[in-house]
């Protein structure tokens, strides 16, 4: 195990993976990724990863845009699928409101280069007959949109990192942080099963680092404990269902029709996606 780096990165979600995968390809071989427990086993495990190539930033629409490009290619580089599905999305709307909304997020878009085609009651109800639209407005489609799988495409990423150098260690804990004036000394511990459950064992070591990112996604609290600083952020709730097979839709696609695109209606406040003959 290295313990003198150029780069630590802390947390083995999708975040981390995906930092520490993209310092080695710039060029940072000399690279350590620390995780807890097991990679994906924070919120990245939990999400329907959608890729919302619509949104009200320019910004973070360059990034969706790059990680829809990238995903396509991360397979080829490591032989691991990363599970992106390119199922298009579709944003409903209820109310004139959230058509403008939508004509609001269109303008972003096409800045970005982001096709998209607007729909009627009845355009969605032809392609789409499973879907309930007596109440709809109109919707936005996004044909290039998607999801992947975040739990494969982290360990895509992860695949990707080792082959460029980087070290992943896991059942590694970060527990404190210091700056001597010119690197960080991190102290850890090796973390271990007992009766079921992740607890830190007797075993600590060090690693010295010129830079740290961390990457701890629902443990930034602790970690800005540990760091002195303050996080003006909090982790919030989300629920997920996955729902039994859905018989109408099971005969949708028996008869040999395309899985539905993320289907989205703001004004319902729910968004869903096919999973497994149900939703
Ligand atoms: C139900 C649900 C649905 C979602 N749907 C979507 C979606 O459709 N699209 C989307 O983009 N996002 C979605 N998200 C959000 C997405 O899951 C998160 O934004 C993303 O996974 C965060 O990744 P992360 O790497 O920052 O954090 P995490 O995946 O939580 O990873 C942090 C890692 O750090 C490790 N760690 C923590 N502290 C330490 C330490 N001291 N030492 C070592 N390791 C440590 C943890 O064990 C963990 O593995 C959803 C989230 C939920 C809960």
């Amino acid at each position: 195990m290295k313990t003198h780096v150029k780069a630590l990165v802390v947390g083995g979600g999708a975040v981390g993976t995906s930092i520490a995968y993209h310092l080695a390809r710039a060029g940072w071989a000399d690279v350590v990724l620390l995780e807890r427990d097991e990679l994906t086993s924070g919120s990245t495990w939990h999400a329907a990863g959608l890729l919302p190539l619509f949104n009200m930033s320019y910004a973070v629409s360059h990034i969706h845009d790059y990680s829809v490009r990238f995903y396509k290619t991360l397979e080829a580089e490591t032989g691991l699928n990363a599970g992106f599905y390119v199922v298009g999305n579709l944003r409903m709307a209820q109310t004139d409101a959230r058509m403008d909304e939508y004509r609001l997020y269109a303008a972003t878009a096409e800045t970005v280069g982001i096709n998209h085609e607007w729909l009627t009651p009845a355009d969605l109800k032809a392609r789409w007959p499973l879907l309930r639209t007596e109440d709809l407005k109109g919707a936005i489609y996004h044909p290039e949109d998607g999801y992947i799988n975040p739990a494969d495409v982290t360990q895509a990423m992860a695949k990707g990192a080792r082959q460029r150098g980087v070290e992943i260690i896991r059942k590694a804990q970060v527990d404190g942080y210091r700056w001597t004036g010119s690197e960080w000394v991190v102290s850890c511990t090796r973390m271990v099963e007992k009766g079921g459950n992740l607890v830190a064992s007797d075993e600590r070591f060090e690693i010295v680092a010129e830079h740290v990112v961390t990457a701890t996604g629902n443990h930034a609290q602790r970690t800005a404990r540990l760091l002195g600083i303050k996080m003006p952020a909090i982790p919030v709730e989300h629920q997920y269902i996955v729902t039994e097979p859905d018989p109408a839709l099971v005969e949708w696609r028996k008869a040999g029709n395309p899985e539905h695109p993320v289907l989205r209606d703001a004004d319902a406040k729910w968004y869903v996606r096919e999973e497994r003959g149900g939703w």
